[in-house]
């Protein structure tokens, strides 16, 4: 590494768990670190086989090339449906066994493959090198694997990277789509920290809120819009951003810090749209639109709903619950399956809520300190905005490809706090019986007023 980038600095903190190489020409590094982990045996390349090519040609064979000459080496193909892969239980499964005798695993791709490469390599007790082929999320550097488990969204501990290889020429050269995706995904930074220090602060998270795994990520995230800086700098900017959230996530041991109603949202377009055999648009995209949502959210319900006025006592578990989760799902899933693995998930929310009574009456023994912390924590919805407008990611519904209707959008809206078990606002609302058409209205409304028409048009 030629000079001491943020992403640098944060990744020594991780306390040397997994090792970042980033810069430009990186790939040319490969042959000798997998050689390092792995001094003999076969190197299986994992690939989802979408042709990706860059300034030295085509990244897959650039990536096999790259591996020391004479070192045997195999390349699995990630089995890939009508919308592209999907890490269900059949494609990890597949995989792992594709993968099997491999002394070394190398993913070239982006941000699925990758996961699905922690999954397998921690399944095959082998080292894992992971080609970050695209700044499209920030899932790289972490140990956590996003998982489709029964048809529905989980996250899942699986294992660090033992290398991130990012070649800042490889990244750049990724389709635009994915970079703006990346920017969507970094945006998440103003709103999810407010969920998780909400989470902790009501005794509903198993860890405490520590500004070390929100903070570096909030100090990067403004150098997004700076309009003033170079193309070169805004993308390393955003790998930094997108590196350094991963680092925290780790360190963290849980999403929660970048992940609130947002991703909440995002996970329930995917849910619905794998249901229906649909498209999706990326992760990215559909968290940077939701992003907005989500900061409105947080203004409504501190601005104008003023939901912390209320006392524990005015916060039940609707007498309804179960039947809301049920039928909030039965479009999407009439069989009624992925109603039950959500009902369980909401369940077992509910019920940690009801054990959780001394810490929410101390949190609202001390509402005005909490409020003061949560409005700093929720930006103003136009920060998203302004990131998003500065590398033309989409920041509508309609601007998501495919289109999210607003009937669809509305409905992701309503479903979000019913389907796991990690406490966000939108289930303080749903306690406090405002979870509503009402409610919805004045955050879509007010959302809108952020970017024009963000559900509508
Ligand atoms: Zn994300």
């Amino acid at each position: 590494m030629t000079s001491l980038s943020p992403t640098e600095r944060a990744s020594s903190s991780s306390g040397g768990a997994m090792r970042l190489v980033a810069e430009p020409g990186a790939l040319r590094r490969l042959g000798a670190l997998v050689d390092e982990l792995a001094p003999s045996g076969e190197v299986v390349l994992v690939t989802d086989g979408v042709p990706k090519t860059f300034s030295g040609g085509d990244v897959d064979a650039a990536v096999a090339a790259a591996v020391s000459p004479g070192r045997p080496r195999r390349t699995v193909r990630v089995p890939s449906g009508s919308h592209g892969v999907t890490l269900d239980e059949a494609t990890v499964d597949a995989v792992t066994a594709d993968a099997t005798g491999a002394a070394v695993v190398v993913t070239v791709g982006s941000g699925t493959v990758s996961d699905l490469g922690k999954v397998v390599a921690a399944a095959l007790e082998v080292p894992l090198v992971a080609v970050q082929t695209a700044a499209s999320v920030n899932g790289f550097a972490d140990p956590l694997s996003v998982l489709v488990r029964k048809g529905a969204k989980r996250t899942v501990p699986s294992r660090w990277p033992d290398i991130l290889l990012i070649d800042h020429d490889i990244v750049a050269d990724a389709p635009s789509e994915l970079t703006r995706a990346g920017v969507g995904d970094a945006v998440a930074i103003w709103s999810s920290p407010a969920d998780w220090y909400l989470a902790c602060a009501l005794g509903m998270d198993d860890g405490r809120y520590d500004g070390r795994f929100v903070d570096p990520v909030r100090d990067l995230a403004p150098r997004l819009s700076d309009a003033s800086s170079t193309a070169a700098d805004r993308l390393s900017a955003l790998v930094d951003v997108l590196t350094v959230g991963g680092l925290v996530i780790g360190d963290a041991g849980t999403t929660a810090p970048l992940s609130g109603v947002e991703h909440l949202f995002s996970h329930v377009l995917d849910m619905s749209a794998l249901a229906e055999g649909a498209a999706h648009d990326l992760h990215g995209a559909q968290v940077g639109v939701a992003s907005i949502l989500s900061a409105a959210l947080w203004d409504v319900a501190l601005t104008d709903e003023r939901v912390f006025d209320l006392d524990p006592d005015d916060l039940a578990v609707p007498a309804d619950l179960e039947e809301r989760v049920r039928a909030v799902w039965h479009p999407v899933d009439p069989s009624g399956a992925l109603g039950d693995e959500c009902w369980r998930a909401v369940d077992a929310k509910m019920r940690r809520w009801g054990a959780a009574a001394p810490a929410i009456e101390d949190f609202f023994g001390r509402r005005n300190e909490h409020v003061t912390t949560l409005r700093a924590l929720a930006a103003d919805p136009a920060l998203p905005v302004a990131a998003l407008r500065a590398w033309g990611a989409p920041s509508t519904f309609a601007q998501l490809r495919p289109a999210v209707s607003a009937e669809r959008a509305r409905w992701a809206l309503s479903a979000l706090p019913f389907m796991r078990d990690r406490l966000t606002l939108a289930d303080v609302l749903v306690l406090a019986g405002r979870w509503d058409d009402g409610l919805f209205d004045r955050v879509l409304a007010r959302a809108d007023r952020a970017v024009g028409s963000v559900a509508t048009s």
